[in-house]
């Protein structure tokens, strides 16, 4: 007995050749991919004729907590973002209001085919949790974690100790709960002691899980990273052992080329979020590190510094900046970036195993997506313009672990009207307790 029956669609695997044909669920992952359809009876048959197929899309940086701020951050430099933006809106957000915005982010990623998504983390990960329970995609959890420097808001002044006990505690709570799962973060240099780095590492390893850590962002961290420990941000934290595939390199955009071998040569993932780097933050060497080997895959940031939160922008932003950055219209192909999109993005999380394509035994996170449009209907290559083309109204349906998160874009277990309303009202009160009206 076969769950759901999808097709005759376009079925794009992205580990494997596109075919025309079906894709089939059973307990949760895909039993059959193939021209035909198995024999077995079918729980739901999609008849999908025309439609295409795709995994989820991987957001390797989706701060949920920040999605009641969206567009606080517009047209300030990074400091002034996080001291005098940033911060106030965390400190100002209540459990309650940490476990709305993320339902709301959540909301957002499935509207634009996401089912996996790496939080770094806010203050409050239990409500956070929450609301991505609620919505029903996967994600990889983390707490914001800083125990030293300057800036701190003074709320969040913890100790070294009083950091790890904290995500120690989340990780025996979420890791593995459902579809969520645990991850240590390092918030950025500046706000983290060699010590808490060097702990932060050995737990993330010893949980089987990854670090978390916004790394290079601004020439100014840098900076200060050489003139506090003598070396930059990713020489450093090489020399500190921890840098690995187990550690995501957030941003990434202050690189010299032995910086870039340096993340090659360790197999140091690194998360390009193509519009909060052009942004606020500069154009990191995506084309180069993808010439030196290193694996990249895409996120949105979150909603003050992007602004957008589709990896369907982001996948047709990285792909056309790094093109004119190179002046080279043949870097960042589309099936490439289709695959940092999915695949890529689920192995720098650590979990290519279980998502990031459609595959036999691999979770069912899957997208329908509807081509008859007027962005999309008449284009030459479809495979192609699910970079250049696609866009948000072009996601029908999307499905987590064999379940229906969205059919027919309509959400399956979530009043959407009432939680817009709900978060559209919440936000205005955050914002007037930070002091931001
Ligand atoms: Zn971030």
């Amino acid at each position: 007995m076969t769950d759901v029956r999808i097709g005759p669609a376009l079925v794009v695997p992205v580990d494997a050749p596109p075919f025309t044909g079906y894709v089939e669920v059973t307990g949760g992952a895909i039993s059959h991919l193939g021209e035909a359809p198995t024999a077995a009876a079918a729980a739901e048959t999609v008849g999908a004729t025309g439609r295409i197929v795709v995994p989820g899309f991987v957001n390797t940086h989706c701060h949920t907590s920040q999605q009641l701020g969206r567009g606080l951050g517009d047209d300030v430099d990074l400091l002034t973002w996080l001291h005098e933006r940033i911060w106030p809106y965390e400190l100002a957000l209540t459990e309650a209001d940490a476990e709305l915005s993320a339902l709301v982010c959540a909301i957002e990623q499935i509207r634009n085919g996401t089912t996996l998504i790496a939080d770094p983390g806010g203050r409050h990960v239990d409500g956070m949790a929450r609301g991505i329970a609620a919505a029903g995609i996967r994600a990889l959890l983390g707490r914001s974690s800083m125990d030293s420097g300057d800036g701190r808001p003074k709320g969040d002044r913890e100790s070294t100790a009083e950091v790890l006990a904290a995500q120690d505690d989340l990780a025996a709570r979420w890791h593995g709960n459902g579809r969520l799962r645990f991850s240590y973060t390092l918030r950025t240099i500046f706000n983290c002691s060699d010590d808490l780095i060097t702990a932060t590492v050995e737990r993330a390893r010893a949980l089987g899980s990854v670090v978390q850590m916004h790394v290079a962002e601004i020439p100014e961290e840098n900076a200060h990273t050489v003139a506090t420990r003598g070396a930059t941000t990713v020489r450093h934290l090489a020399r500190l052992g921890a840098l690995g595939p187990d550690l995501l390199a957030v941003h990434a955009v202050w690189l010299d080329d032995d910086e870039i071998e340096l993340l090659a040569s360790s197999g140091c993932p690194v998360s390009h979020n193509a519009a909060s780097n052009y942004k606020i933050l500069g154009s990191p060497r995506i084309a180069d590190m993808l010439d030196a080997g290193v694996l990249v895959g895409l996120g949105t940031d979150g909603a003050p510094s992007n602004n957008r939160m589709s990896m369907i922008d982001e996948m047709w932003l990285a792909a056309i900046a790094q093109k004119g950055l190179r002046r080279d219209p043949t870097v960042l192909p589309a099936a490439a970036v289709l695959r940092m999109a999915t695949l890529d993005g689920a192995r720098a999380l650590g979990m290519a195993g279980l998502v990031g394509s459609l595959a036999l035994g691999k979770r069912a996170d899957l997208v329908l997506l509807d081509p008859f449009t007027a962005n999309f209907a008449t284009a030459a290559d479809p495979v192609s313009a699910l970079v250049t083309a696609l866009k948000s109204e072009n996601v029908e349906s999307v499905m987590c672990d064999g379940e229906w998160l969205m059919r027919d874009r309509r959400l399956t277990r979530i009043d959407e009207g009432a939680v817009l309303a709900e978060a559209a009202a919440r936000a205005a009160a955050v914002r007037r307790r930070a002091g931001m009206t």
